[in-house]
C-alpha cells in the first residue's frame, strides 16, 4: 500500500477535524441533534491521501467516475470504510459502479435503476439525484417527477431507495442555494410520508456551503476541497 507521509497525514487531519467542527455548529445552530454524515469526495486524489482520511476517522468515500472507483479499490480494501459514487453513471458501467460502490447516490431515471438491478450481485442502495438548482449543465431529474422515480425505483429487485441527492445552486445568493435545498428537503419529505420511510438520506452540500445545506436538513455533506486541498 502506498501510505501516507507523516505530513499528509496530519494536514488531512488537520483538515478533517475543521471540517467536524463546522459540521457540529452548523447542526447545533439548526437546532439538530440527529447525524450529519462527512462523505469525502475523492476525485481525483491519490489512494495515500485517502488512506490519511480513512486513518484520521473518515468513514465515507465518494468517487464521481467509475474508472476511479474501480482503481482505487485495492489501495483501500483493508481500511473499513463505504464508497458511494456520486457522479454520473453510464448504463454499461453499471455492473463495475454496483460491484465497487455500496451506494448508487445519482440514479436519475428507471432505466438506469432496472440495469442496476439486473447486475447486481446484491441489495443495493441508491439516491434519487435531482436537479434542484434548474441549471441546464447539472444532471438529476426533474423535481416534479423525483417522488415518482424514488416510488419506481423502489418497487424493484434488490434496490433499496435510502434517499435524495442534489448538486445545489451554484450562486452567492445565499437565499437561492438554501431555497435549492429546501426542494429536495420537501421531496424527501413526501417520499417519507408517501410510504418510503427508508428514504430518508439527503445528500447536499459540499466544502463551500455545507452550512447552509445542513440548516435545510442535509444528513450527508459531501466535502472535498476542504480536506484534500483544491484540484
Ligand atoms: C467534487 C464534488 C463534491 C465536493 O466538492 P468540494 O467543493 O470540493 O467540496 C461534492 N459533490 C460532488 C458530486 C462532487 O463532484
Amino acid at each position: 500500500m502506498p501510505e501516507p507521509s507523516a505530513l499528509r497525514v496530519r494536514l488531512v487531519a488537520g483538515r478533517l477535524a475543521r471540517v467536524r467542527e463546522r459540521v457540529a455548529q452548523a447542526a447545533s445552530r439548526a437546532g439538530r441533534t440527529d447525524d450529519v454524515a462527512i462523505l469525502l469526495a475523492a476525485k481525483t486524489s491519490p489512494v495515500e491521501a485517502i488512506r490519511a482520511a480513512l486513518g484520521a476517522g473518515a468513514s465515507l468515500i465518494g468517487e464521481n467516475r467509475v474508472q476511479e472507483l474501480v482503481a482505487k479499490a485495492p489501495g483501500l480494501a483493508d481500511l473499513p470504510h463505504e464508497t458511494h459514487l456520486i457522479g454520473p453513471l453510464q448504463r454499461n458501467k453499471a455492473r463495475a459502479a454496483a460491484a465497487h460502490a455500496q451506494c448508487i447516490e445519482t440514479v436519475a431515471d428507471l432505466r438506469l435503476a432496472q440495469r442496476l438491478s439486473d447486475v447486481a450481485a446484491r441489495d443495493l442502495s441508491v439516491m434519487i439525484q435531482v436537479n434542484t438548482s434548474g441549471e441546464a449543465t447539472k444532471s438529476g431529474c426533474d423535481p416534479d417527477h423525483a417522488l415518482d422515480l424514488a416510488v419506481a425505483t423502489a418497487a424493484i429487485p434488490h434496490l433499496r431507495v435510502t434517499g435524495f441527492m442534489t448538486i445545489g445552486l451554484n450562486s452567492t445568493d445565499v437565499r437561492a442555494v438554501a431555497q435549492s435545498y429546501a426542494r429536495l428537503r420537501a421531496i424527501r419529505d413526501a417520499a417519507i410520508s408517501g410510504g418510503l420511510p427508508a428514504a430518508r438520506h439527503l445528500s447536499m452540500g459540499m466544502s463551500g456551503d455545507l452550512e447552509i445545506a445542513i440548516a435545510q436538513g442535509a444528513t450527508i455533506v459531501r466535502v472535498g476541497s476542504a480536506v484534500f486541498g483544491s484540484r
